[in-house]
This record gives C-alpha cells, sequence and structure tokens, in this order.
C-alpha cells in the first residue's frame, strides 16, 4: 500500500489475502466479498477500481454517496453501493433510495424510518444489524444482548435481516469481537457476518466474515 502502489495493485493485494485466509480457515472461495471503503475517495478512484473488477463500494455518509455514486451506477449498472456508517432516520428515504445494503441498523427509530421507506419504494436494500460488541457509549450498535430482541422487533415491522455488523474498539484484539459477533450471528441463524477492516480483515476471515470493509489498504490513507 505505498505510494508506488496502484489502486489496482493494492485491490489484487487485498483479494489475494482474503483467498489465502479464507483458504487457511478452510472456508470455501468466494465466501467473503470485498467491499471497497471509499469514502472521501473521489469518483475517480472508484472508477479505478472498478476498471480493475471491483463492484462492491462502502460510504459512511448517504450525501457524500448521494454526490457520487448516481452517476457511477449509471455508467456501471454492476456496481453495488453498500452504507456502512451510523445512519441518521432522516435520512432513511436517501439511503433506501440509493443504496444496495445498510450495515448501521441499530435502533427502532431507524428500523420504522427504513420500513416506512422501503415499502414506499418498494425497494429493499440488504440489512446488517450493527452490533457493539465494546459496549462503548460514543459507538452505535445495539447491546450484543439486545441483539435477539431487536431482531425480532426489525421483523416485525417486515424487516429482512441478513446478518451483523461491528466496528471492534480501538485499543483491544478484534478476534475477541469477530468471534463474539459470529457466535451471536449463529445464535440468532443469520448467514451473513460483515466485519473487518484494512487492519484487521484476515483476523475476520478466519473467524468467519462473508463481507469485509476495507478501505485505505485499496485506496490509500485518508486525509
Ligand atoms: C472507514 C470505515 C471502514 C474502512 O476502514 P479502513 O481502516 O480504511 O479499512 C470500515 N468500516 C467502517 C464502518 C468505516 O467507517
Amino acid at each position: 500500500m505505498g505510494s508506488a502502489m496502484s489502486i489496482a495493485d493494492n485491490l489484487a493485494e487485498t483479494k489475494a489475502r482474503i483467498g489465502a485466509a479464507a483458504r487457511a480457515a478452510g472456508r470455501p472461495a468466494g465466501s467473503v466479498r470485498l467491499i471497497a471503503v471509499s469514502k472521501t475517495h473521489d469518483a475517480d478512484a472508484i472508477s479505478q477500481a472498478i476498471a480493475a473488477g471491483q463492484t462492491v463500494f462502502g460510504e459512511n455518509r448517504v450525501q457524500e454517496a448521494q454526490g457520487k455514486f448516481p452517476a457511477l451506477k449509471a455508467a456501471h449498472p454492476q456496481i453495488e453501493l453498500h452504507l456502512i456508517g451510523q445512519l441518521q432516520s432522516n435520512k432513511a428515504r436517501d439511503a433506501v433510495a440509493l443504496a444496495d445494503a445498510i450495515h448501521g441498523l441499530d435502533r427502532p427509530s431507524l428500523a420504522k424510518a427504513l420500513a416506512a421507506e422501503i415499502a414506499r419504494q418498494g425497494r429493499a436494500p440488504r440489512l446488517f444489524i450493527q452490533v457493539n460488541t465494546g459496549e462503548e457509549p460514543q459507538k452505535g450498535g445495539v447491546m450484543p444482548g439486545a441483539a435477539g430482541d431487536f431482531l425480532a422487533e426489525c421483523r416485525g415491522l417486515g424487516l429482512a435481516v441478513s446478518g451483523l455488523m461491528c466496528i471492534p474498539p480501538e485499543a483491544e484484539e478484534p478476534a475477541l469481537h469477530f468471534a463474539l459477533l459470529a457466535a451471536l450471528a449463529q445464535r440468532l441463524g443469520l448467514a451473513e457476518l460483515s466485519m473487518g477492516m484494512s487492519g484487521d480483515y484476515e483476523v475476520a476471515v478466519k473467524l468467519g466474515a462473508t463481507y469485509v470493509r476495507v478501505g485505505s489498504a485499496i485506496f490509500g490513507a485518508r486525509t
């Protein structure tokens, strides 16, 4: 990921590492999807990734994604946009219109707003419940002990939930959090696990991630 490496090089290396980590864990090739997190990077950088074959992208702000992705999607209908950041309920309309997946479902007010928009627009992004595995007060996500009840509440609103997502605390061993999320998803019968970033995606793959969210290792450091 040095400056001499291109986005295409970085993508190839990231995919090779994901493949190796999956093989080492005895997981089938193709069981892990790479979300290239393009927040703060411009449409030109994203176009380079698309030219290198990348199809799945992640952004954490609705407004920033709205400025880049409608044109990119019109030119490249195969691409997918995942919203991975905290989502305000008043952005539910734009999020449902724009995203193919939303990873920050973490409270009843947002679930209600998304359910209303999904019904209104007839468009249903895949949904991930964010779990605050480190129980950090400043971070989004439901507490692990409340995830089962929240899942039931989402289903009661007619929402189809695909899986769970977490962002481990910065100063802690991520493997503990990935293992907790995987155990919780298994207990709840959810198939998808969104976990792992540039610094720890191989650990996440070893522990069962089906989506890894990798930004700086592909696009370089954010300024
Ligand atoms: C920015 C971001 C990422 C990617 O982080 P990197 O360390 O650059 O790979 C992953 N997940 C979320 C929720 C993010 O906001």
